[in-house]
């Protein structure tokens, strides 16, 4: 075997965000886990913007002092209809405040987010994190066998598989998925600009989808910064990766009428082509399935990474209600609570994204009507909004342990505080 530290009762696949923090989750929840995978920073000008479920998760498991730092919070989110449809949509503005929270959440740079996680992943007690792609996996009766691509062989319990939306670990267990592309790509990319972004996410709904600005934190030189969310069609895509930084700028300052006025690139822009995907099972004998290896769908409403931390939290209290029973953690009976549990809020998300991102995409009247009556609907009446607010950063049922509410912070945020950027004054950008 060539293991140089104590035999895993758990391999978790891929070393992305959901990876290393289902890792670190399962180590702290005294099971021996390996994470293997290769630390992948390749994600440009992308940041996930996290809700408050997703936070308590990080609060709960003691992680979120070292993550406060790269965190912008968002207090409100406006949705402004940019269509142009014949019936134009009002502007719906969602404050967190509402339903009684200071931010729904925060915006975390990609990449920052997987380095500290690897960070503290190696600092952790019954966690090793091995950097190399799988290049095998084998199911026994009694245990699951992964090859590792320097040769080294590790075998467990239970392998989760968070090895992205090409999962080997799916494929090797049998469990079928079906893809689908949408006619977009994401330009991402982080902008330092002349207004301050006063914790509002803003998203602009336009023909191609949502164009959206998310509050990142200040930084030295670069006092007001957000990140870009853009859905484009490829043809778009491929002039603008083509442009001078300076003219993509422009071209981005026009796009949202030039609210946070003049602006820059702040980074390397990225270009993701927009996919989707559903899995047949989340969970089989000695394998279960966790982020984008379970589901994939365009980044509206910011739900992949809330969902993924979903998926572990729910995971780990069925493998610790598994071990007091004295029961086999990676059986497929054990395992099928999981499948069963996860279903409705994955399927609730693809579903809700899909017809938001494909309403967009249509020029058909009935189609804007819907749209627009549902943000009016939204718009006006109260008991409404905050239902959905509420839905959207923590869907309702039942909670697992690691996303309860904790007793010790402030009502409704626990510590610590976001730190929230201080408005600065107008900067001029040359
Ligand atoms: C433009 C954009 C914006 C987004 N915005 C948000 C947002 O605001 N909020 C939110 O919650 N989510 C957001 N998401 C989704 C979010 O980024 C992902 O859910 C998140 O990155 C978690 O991905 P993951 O770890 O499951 O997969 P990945 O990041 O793809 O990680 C999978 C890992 O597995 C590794 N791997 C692959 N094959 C193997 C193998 N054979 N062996 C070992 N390792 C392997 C890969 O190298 C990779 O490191 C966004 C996505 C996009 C594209």
């Amino acid at each position: 075997m060539g293991q140089e530290f104590p035999a895993p009762d758990i391999i978790v696949a891929g070393a992305g965000a959901a990876g290393l923090s289902a890792a670190i989750a399962l180590a702290d929840a005294g099971f021996q886990t390996l994470c293997i995978g290769r630390l992948d920073f390749g994600a440009h000008g992308r940041t996930v913007a996290l809700f408050e479920g997703s936070l308590r998760f990080y609060r709960a498991l003691g992680l979120w002092p070292q993550l406060t730092p790269l965190a912008a919070p968002i207090e409100t989110i406006s949705m402004i209809d940019d269509t142009g449809a014949a019936i134009r949509a009002r502007t719906v503005t969602f404050s967190a405040s509402e339903i009684g929270l200071p931010a729904f959440g925060a915006n975390i740079e990609n990449n920052a987010l997987v380095e500290a996680l690897a960070g503290i992943a190696k600092a952790r007690p019954n966690l090793t994190l091995h950097e190399g792609f799988l290049n095998d996996i084998a199911f026994e009766k009694d245990s699951v066998r992964a090859t590792a691509e320097d040769g080294t062989v590790f075998e467990a319990k239970l392998l989760v598989a968070a090895d992205g939306r090409k999962s080997l670990a799916r494929g090797k267990a049998g469990i079928g998925a079906r893809a689908w592309t949408y006619p977009q790509v994401a330009l991402t990319v982080f902008l330092a600009h002349q207004q301050p972004h006063r914790q509002i996410s803003t998203e602009f709904h336009t023909r191609s989808g949502p164009c959206t600005l998310v509050p990142l934190p200040a930084k030295d030189g670069a006092p007001n910064r957000s990140s870009l969310v853009w859905l484009m069609g490829s043809a778009d895509a491929k002039r603008r990766a083509a442009l001078a930084p300076d003219a993509l700028a422009a071209e981005i300052e026009s796009q949202i009428h030039g609210f946070l006025g003049t602006m820059r690139l702040d980074g390397q822009p990225g270009f993701f082509p927009m996919t989707g995907l559903r899995v047949g099972r989340l969970a089989g004998h000695r394998i279960a399935l966790i982020g984008e290896a379970a589901h994939v769908f365009p980044p509206l409403a910011a739900q992949g990474l809330n969902l993924s931390l979903r998926d572990t939290a729910n995971l780990v209290e069925i493998l610790e209600d598994a071990r007091r029973l004295g029961r086999d953690i990676g059986t497929a009976a054990t395992l099928a609570p999981y499948s069963v549990e996860r279903r409705s809020d994955i399927s609730v998300r693809t579903l809700g994204i899909d017809v938001l991102n494909r309403s967009l995409l249509t020029d058909l009247i009935p189609v804007d009507f819907l749209r627009s009556a549902g943000l009016l609907a939204f718009a006006m009446i109260g008991p409404l909004r905050r239902a959905i607010m509420r839905e959207g950063i923590l869907p309702h049922g039942h909670l697992p342990r690691l996303m309860r509410p904790q007793p010790s912070g402030p009502a409704g945020t626990n510590e610590p505080a976001l730190r929230r950027t201080r408005p600065s004054r107008p900067q001029r950008l040359t």
